[in-house]
């Protein structure tokens, strides 16, 4: 019995490592459950718009006869889908990037400016410029330090110490609005909150592009919720369980289209207003904040 076990274990473990291999970024635990959220949701969505198609047999009649309607409706449930998917894939601005553009400027900058000073006609002029290019390199990190240092200090009042800014976990200077996420393990560029669902962070790089994904998603909820009752209300003869299955849906979706509005309005707010979720929850802990009259501090410069 032992054996079997045993047996089965590196069977599956064999099996497992083949799958590993063939798809690296399965091995990835956090990976791993992103990507089975990412295929949920999917299902999800087909889930909801086969069934309309495969029972509402009114809807197919309207297609023939008016098929810019469900055209329309296909477009946004593509669209959304790919809202999704971009959303998901897209970068929300890590302090490390912001960092390392800033880096790759000031040795592009460098380095022209020594190429131009160097006659770079012969061998030796060549292996001048690219020892010299190195050592500016190597001065370079050191200065760029100083550079990304200086500008974030810029940022915050004056008599503010470098050490209450700096990440304790990246140990980087963080802009202010930044913020360290421990999902990402990295910091976050005007960091709004990690999103599961999407299994990424929400920061300056995609908020915009969120907002727009919850957008995309409520129109459809919404359209798909109208779609459903009109199924529902439609008289026609049918079996009972189909209406079973389609008042199942129809609740989750209500509730989802709540959770939706909701949220939608709320970011709404937090762009109109300039806020991010973090600094509306957690205002009192932000040091930058936390001195603001509330009058003015509805609204962030
Ligand atoms: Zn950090
Ligand atoms: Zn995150």
């Amino acid at each position: 019995m032992t054996m079997v076990v045993s047996m089965c274990r590196s069977f599956r473990d064999r099996a497992l490592d083949r799958c590993f291999h063939c798809f690296p970024c399965l091995a990835d635990p956090a990976r791993r459950s992103s990507l089975c959220l990412k295929v949920a949701l999917v299902t999800l969505h087909l889930l909801y718009v086969g069934i309309l198609f495969l029972f509402y047999s009114d809807l197919i009649e309207k297609t023939k006869k008016e098929p810019w309607y469900t055209a329309l409706y296909l477009l946004l449930f593509f669209a959304t889908l790919v809202q999704y998917f971009i959303t998901s894939g897209s970068s929300p601005g890590y302090v490390l990037d912001a960092m390392r553009a800033l880096n790759d400027t000031n040795l592009a900058y460098k380095k022209s400016s020594v190429a131009s000073k160097q006659p770079a006609s012969s061998k030796n002029g060549s292996l001048v410029i690219s020892v010299e290019g190195s050592q500016s390199g190597r001065n370079f990190q050191g200065s760029n330090t100083t550079s990304w240092s200086k500008l974030v200090m810029d940022m915050y009042p004056p008599g503010t110490s470098i050490r209450t800014c700096t990440c304790s976990y990246c140990n980087v200077e963080q802009p202010p609005r930044a913020k360290h996420c421990h999902d990402c393990d990295r910091c976050v560029l005007q960091f709004d909150h990690h999103c599961v669902w999407l299994g990424t962070c929400i920061g300056q790089g995609n908020h915009c592009k969120f907002w727009w994904y919850i957008c995309e998603e409520t129109a459809l909820c919404l359209w798909t919720g109208i779609l459903y009752i009109t199924y529902l209300k439609a008289n026609i003869s049918r079996a009972w369980w189909k209406d079973a299955i389609m008042i199942l849906l129809l609740i989750a979706l209500s509730i989802s289209i709540i959770f939706l509005l909701l949220l939608l309005i709320f970011h709404s707010y937090l762009v109109l207003t300039n806020q991010t979720t973090y600094e509306l929850v957690r205002r009192r802990r932000i040091p930058y904040l936390r001195n603001l009259k509330k009058s003015r501090g509805h609204t962030l410069a």
